[in-house]
């Protein structure tokens, strides 16, 4: 099968099917196979409804007391209590009313979803039903039914159709890895298993496929990136040990350990490629301000480019005090005035430290002489933008990137081979450790009050919501009611609320008032989570807390306690069960490192490096932390390289290697 050929070629899909897929990024043939089930539903497994834990299940049950209710907003909500001989749950369907009349009474169905706890009682939301007679008449044919993702208005059952009009021809599909051989097989066992052991098996293989083109294209920047030379930056130490006395505060050995590794990187003919990890509130700033420093006084520019305007315009007013009569600094975002003379000056080299939002990258925007280009929170842009911003450099500046997001050791090597890390793991002395609760969501009122008295001793106060509106059928908190019910509440005191829908520059406008103390309580969604300071925010209450990871809650908290008065931090559990482990664990630790080990334990790796790995490396079927496969891959890479395979001959594999190669390298 040429797995190039359009997906056109494949029965049933016509013009219309195909501009869906398109609109997906699904073109080729190769396309649609790689479209992996992201589920399976297991008739065979039927579970007793008495042995039930949270998760995926599949009971064999009759239906009893089924009904619709009729919510606002044409929400409809339709219930029905499954039974077998064992006992009875709940079932919930949204937005399916018609699943009201579709069950005979007498006959067993399967029903397959996921059970978990919502205001107290299990239910299992919105499963999948086949009736007993239908099954036990196909059972030979039935097996294991794969569940795929669904594509605009192409669903999981159209694209099993697709595939099972080609299954023939994947059992004809080459291996893509000359050394490695088994991808039909593996293919053919992920798309038609006979059972979920070979379904796992088969992705395995695919998993480490794709892990190996990641390797792969590593390997080959890595090899590229040793042959790169650059301007060394010397600054002048006496000058610059005379700056450091002068700090307004004394630096942690953390700091003076990461600036000084930063110095001597920068002091080489190698472009500096470094990762500044840090925990919220470490002082990563100051250790990027003094790499300017040194830059400056070497001659050299440095573009500091930040995630929001906000982050921008306050790293710029903080820096430009901290450099007043050393350094000439300038703030570059998308509101700037006079963008064009700044431009200038920039151009001309009269600008020492440019820091800015994505507005530093556009075309027009050219530096003298940049040595040193420093990315805040690099988790938040893409691949493209770091490549741009480096590339306003006449040689290959040296790269400072800085995160709150710490990669596992391992990760590192594997991955990034060549990528250098200092860790901040120190908090500036006088820091007050972040009191932290937990709250049942029926007894508030003692947070309330302690809030109150905040706010009476100026004070203010984050509230944050998992929801923008009450659109949807969760019944999770939402901004937009909560800041009605506490502006009432304090009816005295400014709310105002604060989402990711918002236009940036309504969005910035929120902040900056809030930073200036000109808001009381902001209510807002997670999008305060980046890196913004506001000392004189000493609450931060998190509504519905349970439905977050540890590392986002940690940073999130991380928005308070960053000045010298007691902080408080309030996690709000959704129904009044016993509060999780994993609000245990951030009500005791206040340790990022810590707390994302346990969220690595607790709830896997897509969670922590979610954005590293669909953002950055757009991994599609493995994990960067699952090791046993990094590992396999690793050691089909070495081999291929030692057998002096050339990858130009093997055209899918060098496509596949080029995207990674472009996704990894950091330079
Ligand atoms: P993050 O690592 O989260 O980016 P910041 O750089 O925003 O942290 O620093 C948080 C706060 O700590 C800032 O107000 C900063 O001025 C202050 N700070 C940084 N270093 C020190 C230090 N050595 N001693 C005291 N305060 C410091
Ligand atoms: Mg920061």
């Amino acid at each position: 099968m040429d797995l190039g050929a359009p997906i056109q070629e494949v029965k049933g899909i016509g013009p219309k099917t195909a501009e869906v897929l398109h609109k997906a990024g699904i073109f080729t043939l190769r396309d649609l196979v790689y479209h992996l089930p992201r589920d399976y539903e297991d008739f065979q497994q039927a579970q007793n409804i008495a042995d039930l834990k949270p998760g995926n299940v599949t009971v064999r049950a009759r239906v009893e007391e089924i009904k619709t209710r009729r919510m606002r907003r044409n929400l409809a909500i339709t219930e029905a209590t499954l039974r077998d001989k064992t006992g009875a749950v709940r079932a919930v369907w949204f937005n399916q009313p018609y699943r009201a009349k579709q069950f005979e009474k007498d006959v067993e169905y399967y029903f397959t979803g996921t059970m978990a706890l919502n205001y107290g009682r299990y239910q299992i939301s919105n499963p999948s039903a086949v009736s007993s007679k239908d099954y036990d008449s196909k059972l030979n044919t039935y097996k294991i039914q794969p569940v795929y993702p669904a594509r605009g208005s192409v669903k999981s059952q159209d694209f099993k159709k697709f595939i099972k009009t080609i299954d023939n021809n994947i059992a004809l599909i080459p291996d893509m890895i000359p050394n490695f051989p088994g991808r039909a097989d593996a293919l053919f066992e992920v798309h038609f298993p006979e059972n979920l052991a070979q379904a796992r098996a088969g992705r395995e293989y695919l998993a480490t496929e794709e892990l190996f083109s990641l390797l792969l294209a590593a390997r080959l920047n890595r090899e590229e990136n040793q042959k790169l030379r650059t301007d060394p930056i010397k600054c002048d130490m006496e000058e610059f040990k005379a700056f450091v006395e002068k700090l307004p505060f004394k630096l942690t050995n953390a700091q003076r350990r990461a600036t000084w590794e930063i110095l001597q990187d920068m002091a080489a003919d190698i472009p500096m490629n470094r990762l500044l990890q840090g925990d919220v509130g470490s002082g990563k700033t100051m250790v990027a301000a003094l790499s300017a420093f040194a830059a400056a006084k070497g001659g050299y520019q440095t573009a500091l480019m930040a995630p929001t305007e906000v982050l921008a315009t306050q790293h710029a007013e903080s820096l430009a005090n901290l450099f007043k009569g050393q350094l000439s600094v300038a703030l570059l975002t998308g509101s700037t005035k006079h963008k064009d003379e700044l431009k200038k000056h920039i151009k001309a080299g009269e600008v020492d430290l440019v820091i800015g939002t994505h507005a530093l990258i556009t075309d027009d925007t050219e530096f003298a002489h940049l040595g040193l280009a420093i990315i805040d929170e690099q988790h938040r842009f893409g691949v493209a933008q770091r490549q741009k911003l480096l590339s306003k450099a006449h040689t290959m500046p040296h790269l400072l990137s800085m995160t709150a997001t710490p990669i596992p050791r391992s990760l590192q090597l594997t991955i990034f081979g060549d990528l250098a890390v200092s860790i901040l793991d120190e908090l500036p002395a006088g820091r007050q450790p972040i009191t932290t609760k937990i709250v049942s969501p029926n007894s508030t009122k003692q947070m309330w009050g302690a809030i109150e008295k905040e706010l009476l001793a100026k004070h203010q106060v984050y509230y944050i919501c998992k929801k923008i509106d009450d659109k949807g059928a969760s019944e999770l908190s939402s901004v937009k009611k909560e800041v009605q019910k506490i502006a009432h509440q304090f009816p005295n005191y400014n709310v105002a609320y604060l989402h990711g829908k918002m236009k940036p520059a309504e969005k910035d406008e929120i902040m900056t008032l809030f930073a200036n103390g000109e808001i009381d309580i902001l209510v807002s969604t997670t999008v305060v989570e980046v890196g913004v300071n506001v000392p004189n925010a000493t609450v931060m209450v998190i509504a519905d807390a349970d439905q977050y990871g540890l590392s986002q809650l940690h940073q999130l908290r991380g928005r308070v306690g960053r000045g010298s008065t007691a902080s408080y931090c309030y996690l709000i559990n959704s129904n009044s069960d016993a509060p999780t482990r994993r609000l245990r664990e951030i009500e005791r630790s206040q340790d990022g490192f810590y707390l994302a080990e346990v969220d690595l334990k607790l709830r896997g790796p897509g969670e922590l490096y979610g954005s590293l790995q669909h953002g950055a490396l757009d991994l599609r079927i493995a994990t960067i932390t699952d090791t046993k496969l990094v590992h396999k891959a690793d050691m089909l890479v070495k081999q291929f390289r030692q057998e002096g395979y050339n990858m130009l001959e093997y055209k899918e594999l060098s496509d596949s290697v080029r995207k990674y190669q472009r996704l990894t390298t950091l330079n």
